[in-house]
C-alpha cells in the first residue's frame, strides 16, 4: 500500500465528463489498494474568466477580493469530484483550504504555504477516505481565503504530499510529461524520462509553465518524488529526481522561453558610484522584480546607458517608479518596449563543459537574430530577443543542441 497525491490540472477538469474520467483513474488508484488525495484546478479557463471579471469591476482592484473571486473554481471542481467519487462507490469528501486549513502567509494574490495541518485529513485517509482538496488556495492569517499565484495547484499537491509523508506526487495535465521545450511551440520536442530537481526548477521558472515554480522548490526540499504525466494517457510520465539518480546527463536538457518580461533603457546616466542603487532601490521598494541588467560600456568615462528587465506585468508600474525619480537617478532619455522574449538554455551538464554559450551565440547569429540582453548562472544562459523571433530561436537551439526526437 502506497500513500499518493494526485493533481488535476484544468484541461483534466475541464467539463463533468472529463471530472468522471479523472474519478476512474482515482478509484483504479484505490482498487489497487493506496490512500489518495486528489488536488483539482479550476475548469480550463475559468480562472482566466474570474480574473477578467474582477479586472472589469476595478482595474486596481483590492487583492482580497480579488482572492475570494479568483479562488471559486476550484470549489466548483473538488465538489463535482467528490460527488462522481461517491457515485462508484469510493467514499470521498471535498475540502476547502480553509477547512483543512492551508495556512499561508497574508500576501494575497500569490501567498505562500506556511503550515498544513493534516490531522483530520490523516484520520480519513487512514479510514479508507479519498480527499478531495481545491488546489490553489489558503488562510491567511487574519482568516482570509488567499491564492497561490497562477498555477498555484500544482504548489498545492507537492505542499500536501509533503505534508502527508506520501511516496509520490502524480501531477496530471494535458502532456504526458516535461518535454526538451514547449511541445506546442517545438513538434520535435522530446519527452524528458527523468529530470534533476535543479533544472526543472530553472524550466520553471524561466518560462515552461509545466510545473509552478513554488512546487519544484518545495518538492526539492522536502524531497518529494514529482512525476508529471497525462491524464489522457497510461504513457510513462516524467519523474523529477536528485541528480544521482541520473546516468547520462546531456550537456543542456532543455530549452525554455518567456514572454513575460518588458525591457527597460535609461539612457546616458551618470557613470559613477551609487547610480545603480538609485534605480533598482526604488524599484525593489514598490515590490518590482528586475530581473536581467546590463550596463553599457562607458563611451566617455562620463556617462553610460543602464538597460534591465522586469515582469510585463509590472511594466506600467516600473515605469511610474523610474519617471517619479527622474531628478535623483538624472537620465538623459527612457526607452522602453515589451515587445521582447527571454529564450533560456539549461542543463546541469553545463558546469563541465566549455562552449555550450557560444553555441547558442553562434545559432542565433546564424538566423540573423539579436541578442538584446544576456545573464547567466551555473547551469542555465538566457538572452532577450525580439519577441517575433520565440519560435524561430527556439527551434533553431533545440536542433543545435541536439535534442531534436528522430
Ligand atoms: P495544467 O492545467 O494541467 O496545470 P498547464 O497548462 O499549466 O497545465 O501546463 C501544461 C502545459 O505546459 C502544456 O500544455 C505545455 O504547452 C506547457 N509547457 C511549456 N513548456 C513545457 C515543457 N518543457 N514540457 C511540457 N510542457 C510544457
Ligand atoms: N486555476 C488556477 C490557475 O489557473 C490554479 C492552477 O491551475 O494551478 O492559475
Ligand atoms: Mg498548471
Amino acid at each position: 500500500m502506497a500513500r499518493i497525491v494526485m493533481k488535476f490540472g484544468g484541461t483534466s477538469v475541464a467539463d463533468v465528463e472529463k471530472i468522471k474520467n479523472v474519478a476512474r483513474r482515482v478509484k483504479s488508484e484505490v482498487d489497487a489498494g493506496n490512500q489518495v488525495a486528489v488536488v483539482v484546478s479550476a475548469m480550463s479557463g475559468k480562472t482566466n474568466e474570474l480574473v477578467g471579471w474582477a479586472q472589469e469591476v476595478s482595474p486596481m482592484y483590492d487583492a482580497r477580493e480579488y482572492d475570494v473571486i479568483v479562488s471559486s473554481g476550484e470549489q466548483v471542481t473538488v465538489g463535482l469530484l467528490a460527488m462522481a467519487l461517491q457515485s462508484m462507490d469510493v467514499p470521498a469528501r471535498s475540502w476547502l483550504g480553509w477547512q483543512i486549513p492551508i495556512k499561508t502567509d497574508g500576501a494575497h494574490a500569490k501567498a505562500r504555504i506556511k503550515e498544513i495541518d493534516t490531522t483530520e485529513l490523516d484520520k480519513r485517509m487512514n479510514g479508507g477516505e479519498v480527499v478531495c482538496v481545491a488546489g490553489f488556495q489558503g488562510i491567511a492569517p487574519d482568516n482570509r481565503i488567499t491564492t497561490l499565484g497562477r498555477g498555484g495547484s500544482d504548489t498545492s499537491a507537492v505542499a500536501l504530499a509533503a505534508a502527508l509523508n506520501a511516496d509520490r506526487c502524480d501531477i496530471y495535465t494535458d502532456v504526458d510529461g516535461v518535454y526538451t521545450t514547449d511541445p506546442r511551440i517545438v513538434p520535435k520536442a522530446r519527452k524528458i524520462e527523468k529530470i534533476t530537481y535543479e533544472e526543472m526548477l530553472e524550466l520553471a521558472s524561466l518560462g515552461a509553465k509545466v510545473l509552478q515554480t513554488r512546487s519544484v522548490e518545495m518538492a526539492m526540499n522536502h524531497r518529494v518524488r514529482v512525476q508529471v504525466r497525462s491524464t489522457f494517457s497510461d504513457a510513462e510520465g516524467t519523474l523529477v529526481v536528485d541528480e544521482d539518480e541520473i546516468v547520462e546527463q546531456e550537456v543542456v536538457s532543455g530549452i525554455a522561453y518567456s514572454r513575460d518580461e518588458a525591457k527597460i533603457t535609461l539612457v546616458k546616466v551618470a557613470d559613477k558610484p551609487g547610480i545603480a542603487a538609485s534605480i533598482f532601490s526604488p524599484l525593489a521598494d514598490a515590490n518590482i522584480n528586475v530581473d536581467m541588467i546590463v550596463q553599457n560600456v562607458s563611451e566617455d568615462g562620463k556617462s553610460t546607458d543602464m538597460t534591465f528587465t522586469v515582469p510585463r506585468g509590472e511594466f506600467q508600474r516600473a515605469l511610474q517608479v523610474i519617471e517619479k525619480n527622474k531628478d535623483k537617478i538624472a537620465y538623459q532619455e527612457l526607452l522602453s518596449t515589451s515587445d521582447v522574449t527571454k529564450v533560456s538554455i539549461i542543463g546541469v551538464g553545463m558546469r563541465s563543459h566549455v562552449g555550450v554559450a557560444r553555441k547558442m551565440f553562434e545559432t542565433l547569429a546564424e538566423k540573423g537574430i539579436n541578442i538584446q540582453v544576456i545573464s547567466t548562472s551555473e547551469i542555465k544562459v538566457s538572452v532577450l530577443i525580439a519577441e517575433e523571433y520565440t519560435e524561430l530561436a527556439v527551434r533553431a537551439l533545440h536542433t543545435a543542441y541536439g535534442l531534436d526526437a528522430e
